[in-house]
């Protein structure tokens, strides 16, 4: 279903200028309408953020791609994911070959993903609660990507963090946000690069915005 959308979307993608061919395997096998409500799947393959309900969003396929490729994701590579919401990110990690491990706050958001994640047979570890704390248990990541904006760079993911590993995390204030991407050098020392403009929902965690 929806193969020749799909096939669109990634050929505007690689026009929009992503370049990681695997990335855009990736998108094109990945089936996103299974991962948006039903009154919204015929928007699925446009390049646009969706409704998921709770007042959040399944990000815009663009920024997935420019995410992931910045993740820089080898296959077996240990990814943790902050915000699951849909499940969609999660998905395309685990099509790249990652190990993947994803946290959301919301508990209706977690049950659906988890629930589509089993009938897609995805082998994802996820969990419900506040991501700005990170997963220590599986500890240290390769790559750790968080799909929501936050005011700073939670301290506990810069340290669940592995050495050579990536950080891509949206930073900002509530409207909008520089994609930052850090690279850990040694248990202190990060290479930033940073690309703008994003517009994330907020990420709400002790680390994050905080309920405020
Ligand atoms: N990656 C998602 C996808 O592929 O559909 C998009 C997620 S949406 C833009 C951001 C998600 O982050 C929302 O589902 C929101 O509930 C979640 N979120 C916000 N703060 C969080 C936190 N502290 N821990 C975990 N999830 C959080």
């Amino acid at each position: 279903m929806f193969e020749q959308e799909r096939l669109e979307l990634v050929n505007n993608l690689r026009k929009k200028g992503i370049t990681d061919e695997r990335v855009l395997e990736a998108m094109l096998k990945v089936e996103r309408h299974r991962f948006v409500p039903e009154i919204v799947q015929h928007h699925a393959y446009k390049d646009i953020a969706l409704p998921i309900g709770y007042g959040q969003t399944i990000s815009q396929p663009y920024t997935v791609a420019i995410m992931t490729q910045s993740l820089k994701v080898q296959p077996g590579d240990k990814v943790l994911e902050i915000g699951t919401g849909s499940g969609y990110q999660a998905a395309i990690l685990y099509e790249l070959g990652a190990k993947v491990f994803t946290i959301e706050r919301n508990m209706e958001l977690y049950n659906k993903a988890l629930k589509l994640f089993d009938e897609l047979n995805l082998k994802i570890a996820a969990r419900c609660g506040d991501g700005t704390i990170g997963w220590e248990e599986f500890s240290p990541y390769d790559g750790i990507i968080v799909t929501a904006g936050s005011p700073s760079i939670p301290r506990p993911l810069k340290k669940q963090l592995a050495i050579g590993g990536r950080l891509v995390i949206p930073v900002g204030d509530r409207k909008t946000q520089v994609l930052k991407i850090l690279t850990k050098i040694s248990e202190d020392e990060f290479k930033v690069d940073e690309i703008p403009y994003f517009a994330f929902v907020p990420l709400v965690g002790k680390e994050g915005w905080n309920g405020k």
